[in-house]
């Protein structure tokens, strides 16, 4: 095995988009990649962090709560990661202290280096050794000078000698700023970054240079002069009208040799993605969809369904746009929408706008997709207004409702450690033949990941369906309900999975695929109305 090994650090500042960059350098070889993404803080994974604060969870098919790059990663390089590609700095000490307290060190002094640094670099030897990948991409978080991943990058640095210098590149994403005084962008702040990187030994192969307008020779010139790489090293990463144009970017400026000059791999011919990219950019048709949520002002909360929407619209020749609707305001706007889509969600605020929402999709025939929680509450909203079960709720949302429709089901997870009861990972669902979840799957089953505490109470099933909801999908033991459609709407499906973490580009989320079809029908019906 000769596994090649990417690097990729950042600096000047964070947000720069270091996972979509990792993972569109990714995207350009051939053969099995893994990703490894090591973050300073001392949580041991994000599944415990405000989306607020650090962004959406992503799960993993394992179950792991990862960091959200790992969702660029899965997404452009079409790969189920593991959960033990996520490094935290708490996860490495976590396991460093428990060897410690086992007695593997007895007598000796446990220090950051070498202790601190070795456990890195064996965590991910071991995770090369198990995967034998071809490449493997590492993705340090934050910047450079940051007092937290400093032993990532030390780490980074050790791995040339370790594993030999012919089998390693390392790319720095700096940042280039334009100042509008002047009209012109400057390289200082990416030089003085470049230099902070090489004073901790790292030498980067490839300064990749994010700037609001695409760097001219003359930048390219001076950065490579000042930073001491090939002219042709230093490559462009202007704003992008979609992410998935990256690849194709880095293509036309050459890193596809910078690449098989240094390592002997193969790479992707990107035809079929650049015809999805070309979908994106000019796409024949446009419908609105209204996302609903309680973190709606922060795209990142939602970054996997607003790009299984983008996804599934490449496929359509659709732009997708998407109208976030907070729905704790007071005032609800979702009119002049081709969809509503009511995303995972936890506790109670902003509920009753969503169930007013998902009333207004069920009874005006607009499209509608559940995810998670917009399956709970799509459930309730049924019970309520059709079954007449009369404040029927919800355990999670109130706990003395006399028709409690969604429960917790005891024993769904056997985690503890994290005090945690969540039912986490991939799930299988048996789907009714007869329905359009099963028609748009073209599968008997369909495995998506989940991540949530409370179900649709067994005990409600039979009373749902006699009031005309399908529950077309349920798990393997006949118990829980994991999709529900409503026969005769244009498209009214929900699904306790989280069905976009497991869309690409390449290949959408059938569930995400049927919607925005569904969408987009009803926008071409709307304007054919208005010309007759
Ligand atoms: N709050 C709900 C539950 O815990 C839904 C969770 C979710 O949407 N991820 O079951």
């Amino acid at each position: 095995m000769n596994t090649k090994y990417i690097f990729i650090t950042g600096g000047v500042v964070s947000g720069l988009g270091k996972g979509c960059v990792a993972a569109s350098l990714g995207s350009l070889v051939l053969g099995k990649i893994i990703t490894i993404k090591c973050d300073g803080y001392l949580n041991v994974d994000p599944g415990t962090i405000n989306p607020y604060e650090h962004g959406e969870v992503f799960v993993l098919e394992d179950g792991g709560e990862v960091d959200m790059d790992f969702g660029h990663y899965e997404r452009f390089l079409n790969i189920n990661c593991k959960s033990s590609w996520n490094l935290t700095s708490g996860k490495i000490f976590y396991s460093l202290i428990n060897k410690e307290r086992k007695g593997e060190f007895l007598g000796k002094t446990i220090q950051i280096f070498p202790h601190v640094i070795d456990e890195i670099k064996n965590q991910w030897k071991s995770l090369v050794e198990q995967e034998k990948p071809d490449l493997c991409i590492i993705e340090i978080g934050g910047t450079v000078g940051d007092w937290e991943n400093q032993w990532f990058i030390e780490a980074a640095r050790q791995m040339r000698s370790a594993v030999g210098p012919a089998n390693v590149l390392y790319t720095h994403l700096t940042y280039v700023p334009f100042l509008a005084n002047v009209g012109e962008l400057k390289t200082k702040p990416a030089q003085r970054d470049v230099a902070l990187l090489r004073e901790k030994g790292i030498i980067p192969d490839l300064i990749m240079c994010r700037s609001e307008q695409p760097l001219d020779a003359k930048i390219k010139d001076k950065l490579a002069l000042f930073c001491s790489v090939e002219r042709e090293n230093v490559i462009s990463v202007p704003d992008v009208r979609t992410i998935y144009e990256l690849p194709i970017l880095f293509k036309d400026q050459g890193v596809i040799s910078i690449l098989t000059n240094r390592f002997s791999i193969q790479t992707k011919n990107m035809a079929a993605w650049e015809k999805l990219v070309h979908s994106i950019k000019e796409p024949k048709h446009k419908v609105k969809i209204a996302l609903c949520g309680k973190y709606t002002d922060l795209r990142d909360s939602y970054a996997s369904v607003i790009e299984a929407l983008v996804h599934a619209g490449a496929h359509l020749d659709c732009a997708v746009d998407i109208k976030l609707v907070e729905t704790s305001a007071e005032k609800l706007d979702a009119s002049g929408v081709d969809g509503i889509l009511v995303p995972g969600g936890f506790g109670s605020r902003g509920t009753e706008g969503k169930m007013n929402l998902i009333k207004f999709a069920r009874e005006k025939n607009v499209p509608y997709l559940g995810i998670c929680f917009g399956l709970q509450l799509a459930v309730i909203e049924y019970a309520r207004n059709v079954c007449n079960l009369e404040r029927a709720s919800s355990e999670e949302l109130d706990t003395m409702t006399p028709h409690p429709v969604v429960v917790f089901l005891p024993g769904q997870s056997n985690s503890t450690a994290k005090g945690g009861t969540m039912r986490l990972g991939s799930c299988t669902a048996k789907l009714d033949p007869r329905s359009l979840v099963a028609s748009l799957y073209g599968t008997p089953e369909a495995v998506e990941r989940h991540r949530h505490r409370y179900e649709v109470n067994p005990e409600y099933h039979g009373i749902l369906k006699q009031h005309g909801l399908c529950i077309s999908g349920l798990s393997p033991d006949g118990k829980l309900a994991e999709y529900i459609e409503l026969p005769g709407h244009p498209y009214f499906v929900a699904t306790q999975g989280h069905n976009e973490f497991t869309s690409r580009l390449e290949k959408p989320n059938p569930l995400f695929y049927g919607f925005v079809k569904a969408a987009l029908e009803k926008m071409l019906r709307a304007v054919k109305l208005q010309q007759v």
